[in-house]
């Protein structure tokens, strides 16, 4: 019996209308999907010229008999939605039945499919039907589009440049690859291999197939769960980050979806352990009933919405920052070769400079590429088993032992494990904002009066919302008084503020206070507040500290509940491991150490 049946009409019309196939990245979308709902086990994209002079998707599942593989090409002939029930049920991928009809209206499209028995051969060009015939039964189905927006000038003039092309085709092949681990891909463009997962359903070896393996041994594994949901995935190490979102990447129920609440939140479980500004490279499925999705239907856009939204947030965030609570994360010096991972990433900031000089295609090929070639060092780190450590340390920062001081910024510490370079500054910044931040979110009335009152003179915008704030700031432990025109006079401070710096001090929080915006968020302000008297009263560059002065301030680091990172997220230590200086200087292998 047929297995696609033709989509009731008033259905049809709920699937927000409109372009399905925008660009080559769409047509690969369609196709792909049409394989995995297949069945597929292996998957093989090859394009021509980023698509625009062939996509060919080779898949070995199911097939088509003659009936379907016909009907198929008819406006919304479908065989995965059969009432509208099941357009909120996200477990199978692809749902809009006009795809293949759109795709043929607008280029040439040969295919070859077979359930095992016989084979069918369709030939369809600008959406007529030109031949039918049986052909040769290997199961599976390879479909070609050529031609595309051949008979669409403005379509076809709208295409990006070949680069932004293939970067968006790469983009979406590497996320399908991760949602699928179990599906052998293979993406193919001029003949160059961009990207080749085993299929062995290990998700970090795909990751590590599109972001090279020294990023792939830099991930964590995360599990967690709550009535609602099951979560699992792998985020990386806060020293992997990047500048885009895109390498965070969600999966619902496997299926890659976008939703902003949830990179924020995950995004946010790293505040501090990196920049704000850079984002983490993390894939995150998250297991839950289809009831509690609600999925937009716009044919282009995956847009989700959750209906336990926040519960779904905390959860997350918790099971992160408990992970990265767990972990050591001292940064190893860069030591290494040119990583893979550089040279397979699609560099697309880079592009308009790049078509500028070399509107050549086949350079611009190049940065895709694979490199066959490997360095020995990258061999070796071949070896690296797909299993996942479970590194728990209580004690998160080792035992150092200064040695002394370089540049007047950096302190130089040994241990038996290897070498470590502190940042003093970014060090005493971060011990300095976890006791501003503890102090401003436990506040006690306790206060130190000033011998000498201070006054401050303020704009009339600042002294009004500063004005309105005095019971926000007595609670922080000032006494604060009105003095004068757009002035105040402060005659006692919080006991907490660093000595020799509490005019500074005082000044700057007076200054944020007066600045409070509308939509005030207390914890966000204190953060902020601490981060900024934390680098105010931190040890500034060029400050000789004696060994006595390092030991203290590590001591006091090792007590941070992150010793790794100051509050804006800059590394505090870095390490040169024995292993890496003995690479370095050449010794490992030739003599043995003493
Ligand atoms: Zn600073
Ligand atoms: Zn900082």
């Amino acid at each position: 019996m047929s297995k696609i049946r033709v989509m009731d009409e008033i259905l049809a019309n709920k699937i927000a209308a409109g372009e399905v196939v925008e660009r080559c990245a769409s047509v690969v979308k369609e196709l792909v999907e049409n394989s995995i709902d297949a069945n597929s086990k292996e998957i093989k994209i090859e394009l021509k010229e980023a698509g625009t002079g062939l996509i060919k998707v080779t898949d070995d599942g199911s097939g088509m008999d003659k009936e379907d593989a016909v009907v198929a090409f008819s406006r919304h002939a479908t065989s995965k939605i059969m009432d509208e029930a099941d357009l909120y049920n996200i477990n199978t991928l692809g749902f809009r039945g006009e795809a293949l009809a759109s795709i043929a209206s607008v280029s040439n499209v040969l295919l070859k499919t077979s359930t095992g028995e016989v084979g069918t051969l369709v030939n369809i060009k600008g959406g007529k039907l030109i031949k039918v015939e049986n052909t040769d039964a290997r199961k599976g189905t390879v479909i070609e589009v050529s031609e595309l927006f051949y008979n669409t000038p403005a379509r076809l003039k709208h295409m990006k440049s070949l680069y932004t092309e293939l970067a968006s085709i790469t983009d979406y092949v590497n996320k399908i690859a991760l949602s699928h681990p179990n599906i052998r891909f293979t993406l193919i463009n001029n003949g160059n291999t961009i990207l080749k997962t085993d299929g062995t359903n290990n998700l970090l070896k795909t990751i590590s197939s599109i972001y090279g393996i020294d990023t792939a041994r830099k991930m964590l594994e995360i599990n967690g769960e709550d009535d609602d949901y099951v979560i699992s995935g792998f985020i990386s190490l806060p020293e992997v980050n990047r500048a885009g979102r895109n390498h965070m990447v969600t999966l619902v129920n496997g299926r890659v979806v976008r939703n902003q609440e949830l990179n924020k939140a995950i995004n946010d479980s790293y505040h501090s352990y990196k920049p704000d500004n850079r984002y983490p490279i993390v894939v995150i499925n998250i297991e839950l009933d289809p009831s509690l999705v609600d999925v937009n239907i716009h044919p282009t856009k995956m847009d989700i919405k959750f209906s336990k939204l926040e519960e779904l947030l905390d959860l997350i965030k918790n099971i992160i920052i408990n992970k990265l609570n767990k972990q050591t994360l001292i940064p190893e010096a860069i030591t290494d070769f040119p990583v893979l991972e550089e040279i397979k990433e699609p560099i697309v900031k880079e592009e308009k400079q790049v078509l500028k000089e070399k509107p050549k295609y086949e350079e611009i090929t190049l940065d895709f590429s694979i490199q066959e070639e490997k360095s020995d060092y990258v061999k070796e780190k071949d070896n690296f088993e797909y299993k996942i450590k479970e590194e728990i340390n209580e004690e998160r920062l080792p035992l150092l032992y200064p040695v002394g001081l370089v540049h007047g910024t950096y302190i130089v510490c040994q241990n038996e494990i290897g070498m470590y370079l502190i940042d003093q500054h970014a060090a005493k910044e971060r011990i300095n904002y976890e006791l501003f931040k503890e102090k401003l979110t436990h506040p006690t009335n306790e206060n130190i009066h000033l011998l000498l009152p201070l006054t401050m003179e303020l704009t009339n915008n600042e002294y009004i919302v500063l004005k309105e704030n005095f019971d926000f700031l007595k609670n922080m432990g000032f006494d604060i008084a009105e003095f004068g025109i757009n002035s105040v006079i402060i005659k006692a401070h919080p006991t907490w503020l660093t000595k020799g710096f509490e005019d500074l001090q005082i000044r700057k929080i007076l200054e944020l206070v007066a600045s409070k915006e509308k939509d005030f968020d207390l914890a966000k302000f204190n953060d902020y507040l601490a981060a900024t008297l934390a680098c105010k009263a931190s040890i500034k560059a060029n400050t000789d500290l004696s060994i006595n002065e390092m030991e203290a301030l590590i001591d006091d680091l090792r007590k941070c509940h992150n010793p790794f990172n100051c509050p804006h997220g800059r590394p505090t230590i870095i390490t040169f491991t024995k292993y890496d200086l003995e690479k370095m200087f050449k010794r490992s292998g030739f003599e043995s150490l003493k």
